[in-house]
This record gives C-alpha cells, structure tokens and sequence, in this order.
C-alpha cells in the first residue's frame, strides 16, 4: 500500500499528513454550551484512544464556552462552524486547535477572509468540509453529485491559497458509499492537502460501522487519507472502537487486542460463540496489540489461527491451548475461559 504524500500540518500536539499514522478522530455529541458534560466526554473521548476531536459550535454561548472546555483537556480541539462565520472569531479567540468550514453554508468571500485571516494569525489549520447534503443547488448542477463536491472544495482551497493560507485540510462526505470514494479519487491528486475520511450520517452501529468500513478502507487502501471519523447513531467512543478495527485490519495502526474466532460449524464441540464473546469482554481491559484465536476444533484451530500470540482450540470435553499456532497444554472444558485469560495475561505481563 502506497500512501498519498500530503502537507504536513499540526493540530495542537497532533501532526497530520506526510508519513505519519493515519489519526483516530471523533465529535462531541453533548450540548457544547455545558461545559461540564462536555469535558467529560473529552475525557472519555481521550481514554478510548481518540485523537483529535470535533465540537458543535450552533451558538455564541457554545463559543465562549470553549475557553473553558479548552482548559480542561489536552485532547485538540476543532471547532464545527457552520452558516455564522462570528461563531468562527470567536472559537479561534476561545483557543481552537482546529477549524471546520462547510463551503456550502459559508459562501460569503468577505466573510470567509476575514476567518481566514484570523486563523493564519494563529497558525490554526482549517478543514474545508463539503457536505453531499448541504451543496448549494446553483452550483454545477449538471454535473455529478462526487465531481461537484470535489470542485467546491477545489474552489475553496483556490480562494484560500489567494490569501495566502495552506494550512488546509479537506473531507468529502456523502451517506453514499460510492459517491464518497469517487468524491475523494477525484480530489486526492489535484491539490496537496491532508484529507479527513469519512461516511456522513452512516447510521446506527452495525450498518454504520459496516458502510465506514467499506467507505473509509476502500480509500485507505488506496492510500488515500490522513485522518478518519467514523459517523454512528452511538456513544462517541464507539467510532474511535471501529475507526481503530478499520485501521488494524489494514495494518495501519495498532491498538489493543485481536480476536481471532471461527465462525464454527458441525466439527465443534463446544458453543464457540459464548466462548468468543467471553473471551472478547476480558479482552477489553487489555491494551497490549496482542492477537487471541478461539477455534471450535483442533482439527483446523492452531493451524488456521497460527498467526495469534495465544489460543484455544475446543475438543469433546477439552481444548488445547496453543501459542503461535502450537499446542502447549491442554484443558478440560470447564476451564477454556480460565486457562485462556492465564496465557493471555502471563504474556501481557511478560510482553510480546
Ligand atoms: Fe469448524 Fe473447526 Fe473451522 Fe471452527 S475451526 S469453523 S469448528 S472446522
């Protein structure tokens, strides 16, 4: 997988861009105008591994309020602006790591140079993020809906590098999944900027994580993207979960534990599913990138599972513990959970 060589930019402690690691972003769903809910999610955010967050900012209030949330938290924060470009002042003033500008509520030039002008005084990068949504209706309308989001962004960037601004990063959203890819391709090669992947509006968990998934990994792939939001109807540590699954299958990243599980079948002797999902709640306290199989047989368990670090293969009545794909011990059934989570925990102690 060739990466897409883009600027390089900061937000706050964060780098963006060039060759580093695709970065894990999410959004606050609390009335940012409460501080005190909104820093605890930040926290929340910050403890499941997010790195870089986006605030509403719908009113003045939500604003001023960012000066305070900002001081609470070491997390970056971007502020989401739409339509009010004051709202922008006054978030770059309340000390924002981030901007996010959609072009097609905030057409006005003036307006938009003098957010500009703002934020290059403070070296706070701005992201230009088209919505599928919220494109005007007069612009491009014959052409198709990927190549129009494209150029309103392509418009953007153009006025903003007129005023002399590049710290510009960019996102493409749709709810369609083949309109966002295409949106992307089309941009990825015309301008230099770090792009921010994500599906709009995705849905509910497990269609939501499912289109992200295929959205955001397609482009991944093609090693299109610098940093990713997955959008679920959820609690926001949810998205960093499947953002983080998205970038592991790919190899981007790593973060905590691997499950590996059979799907079982008629060899199995044991109920893999209860064991699996089991296994997968202790796994959650477990922050080292250690890899786990739990197999229905040991007819094809170690050896279809012989990348993880540490496994169990179930049998009639017993199951054989296996590292590396092979067999160190076996265990009678009542104890598969048990002996399972030793290993595991005697090589997290001892390190991979
Ligand atoms: Fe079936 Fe065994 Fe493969 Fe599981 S590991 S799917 S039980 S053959």
């Amino acid at each position: 997988m060739i990466r897409r060589t883009s600027r390089q930019l900061r937000i706050g402690k964060v780098t963006v861009g060039g060759d580093t690691s695709v970065v894990v972003q999410s959004m606050t769903k609390t009335d940012t105008r409460d501080i005190h809910a909104t820093i605890n999610q930040l926290k929340q955010l910050e403890d499941c591994g997010c790195e870089i967050v986006r605030v509403a900012v719908p009113d003045k209030e939500a604003a001023t309020s960012l000066a305070t949330i900002k001081k609470g938290v070491s997390l970056p924060i971007i502020a989401d602006i739409h339509f009010d470009y004051r709202l922008a002042l006054g978030a770059l003033k309340a000390g924002v790591d981030g901007l996010r500008l959609n072009p097609g509520n905030m057409g006005d030039k003036e307006q938009v140079s003098k957010v500009v002008a703002a934020a290059k005084e403070r070296e706070v990068p701005i992201r230009i993020g088209v919505n599928a949504g919220s494109l005007p209706a007069d612009f491009q309308p014959r052409a198709p809906l990927a190549e129009r989001m494209g150029n309103m962004a392509l418009e953007q960037i153009r006025f903003m590098e007129s005023l002399d601004f590049s710290l510009i990063k960019v996102s493409l959203k749709a709810f369609d999944v083949p309109t966002t890819i295409q949106a992307y391709q089309m941009i990825a090669d015309k301008m230099p900027y770090p792009l921010h992947l994500g599906v709009t509006e995705a849905g509910l968990p497990r269609t939501g994580a499912i289109r992200s998934a295929i959205g955001i990994g397609v482009l991944l792939y093609q090693g299109i993207g610098d940093t990713i939001r997955v959008s679920l109807t959820a609690y926001p540590c949810e998205e960093v979960f499947v953002a983080y699954e998205i970038l592991k299958s790919l190899g981007l990243r790593q973060r905590g534990p691997t499950l590996v599980s059979c799907p079982s079948c008629g060899r199995a002797d044991v109920d893999i599913i209860a064991l699996a999902e089991a296994v997968n709640k202790r796994l959650e306290k477990i922050s080292k990138p250690i890899k786990v199989a739990v197999m229905g047989c040991v007819v094809n368990g170690p050896g279809e599972a012989k990348d993880a670090d540490v496994g169990i293969a179930g049998g009639k009545g017993k199951g054989a513990i296996f590292r590396k794909g092979k067999v160190v011990g076996t265990v009678s059934e009542n104890r598969f959970l048990q002996a399972l989570m030793t290993e595991i925990e005697s090589l997290n102690e001892r390190g991979l």
